[in-house]
């Protein structure tokens, strides 16, 4: 049992996801049709949001986004070094120059002063990455925002179920992004959503999700009179989410509470029994927010050990422990450096968090046992190399 391989991450699926996409696939409709309705409509309750569209991806929702307030070439998008190299890419996609701020190195979110500092009369968006589920500032970001007519377009690949100040995150700048990948709070295989209260964001970013065209299929092919009939408006993508996806989803929101208790119940655990190692610093959190707990990061005192980040990973896969590091930073990546003229060091805050952090196996899959044994394998590692 002590020697169990426990992964980085493990689905939580059950009887429920199952029949409904069986449920789907015997229906006879596979792509965009009643189920993406009526997870739209669940969603967009959910959130409080008055428009929420699915897509096949966050990273599709971003680009849409983008693309949706007319962000193209000669306009800059700010955005937090310290993400998936998604939330960058888009901004690229677009024909946008990527600029990145340093993180705060507690919340690893967006710094609010670097955030000012970048700002040009080039600026049009700026994208928030919500960290691990811990909002960021969002009242500093919009009032920056607001005051200079620069949208705001929330990356919450991590932050279903966040409140900011009691506020649902989706329902808080002028679109929002998420994400239902397999790894993600609530997952469909590949999918994501993109919550607006913006009607023309809303109209734009449903045309371009399919092809450009003016109605979606299932308005096509259940209307009688024209059924053949339909007009590309725009040279759109081919972004939408098949009812399968959507009947899993449906079924995952539903569990949502008890997959985030969960979740919960865990993260406490973990930081109750890691205050009591010096070298291992558990996650902050804010006051006034509710956390999503996506991610559990814990840094690593280096100074304290014998041995750096990677060297202790390799200890941990040894003992049969997967683990994971969010993120690499943008401005590591050889794209990123060749084009944009990035350097190492260039975000030190950033960089003192990839140097030291670490994301522990954490699911509602995960049993007491599990857990306990992932915390005693970590210990385990710092009693052999600490100084
Ligand atoms: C997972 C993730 C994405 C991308 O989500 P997809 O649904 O895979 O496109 C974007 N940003 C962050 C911060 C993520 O963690």
């Amino acid at each position: 049992m002590s020697d169990e391989f426990i992964p980085f991450y493990k689905p939580y699926i059950d009887k429920k996801e199952i029949n409904s996409v069986v449920e789907s696939m015997e229906s006879g409709w596979l792509t965009t049709g009643p189920k993406v309705k009526e997870f739209q409509n669940k969603f967009a309750d959910y959130v409080g949001s008055k428009h929420a569209l699915a897509v096949n991806s966050c990273t599709a929702g971003l680009h849409l986004l983008l693309v949706a307030a007319g962000i193209g070439e000669g306009d800059e998008v700010i955005t937090t070094s310290m993400t998936f190299a998604a939330t960058a890419n888009v901004i690229v996609e677009v024909g946008a120059k990527p600029v990145l701020v340093d993180i705060d190195p507690k919340t690893f979110n967006m710094d609010i002063q670097d955030l000012e500092r970048k700002i040009t009369d080039k600026t049009k968006a700026i994208i928030p990455v919500h960290m691990a589920g811990q909002p960021c500032e969002m009242d500093e970001i919009m009032k920056l925002a607001k005051e200079r007519d620069i949208y705001v377009f929330e990356d919450a690949a991590h932050a279903i179920w966040t409140k900011y100040k009691g506020k649902m995150v989706g329902n808080i700048s002028d679109g929002t992004a998420f994400s239902f990948y397999a790894t993600k709070n609530l997952c469909t295989g590949e999918g994501g959503m993109v919550t607006t209260n913006n009607d023309e964001l809303a109209e734009n970013i449903r045309i371009n999700t399919l092809h450009g065209i003016s109605r979606d299929a299932y308005d096509r092919y259940t209307n009688k009179e024209a059924s053949w009939y339909y007009e590309i408006v725009t040279p759109g993508y081919k972004y939408n989410m098949p009812d399968i996806n959507a009947a899993m989803g449906i079924e995952q929101l539903n569990k949502l509470e008890e997959m985030q208790k969960r979740r919960k119940e865990i993260a406490d655990i973990y930081t109750e029994a890691f205050k009591e190692v010096p070298e291992v610093k558990v996650p902050y959190v804010k006051d006034d927010i509710r956390h999503a707990w996506h991610l559990y990061i814990i840094l690593l005192e280096v100074e304290m050990l014998k041995i750096d980040r990677n060297e202790f990973i390799n200890k941990l896969t040894e003992l049969n422990l997967g683990t994971s590091v969010h993120f690499i930073p943008i401005h590591f990546h050889p794209y990123y450096k060749e084009n944009y003229g990035f350097e190492e060091g260039d975000f030190p805050n950033c960089e003192y968090v990839f140097e030291r952090n670490i994301s522990l196996p954490f699911y509602p899959a995960m049993t007491d046992e599990q857990v306990y044994q992932v915390i005693d394998r970590v210990k385990q590692v710092i009693e052999e190399v600490r100084r």
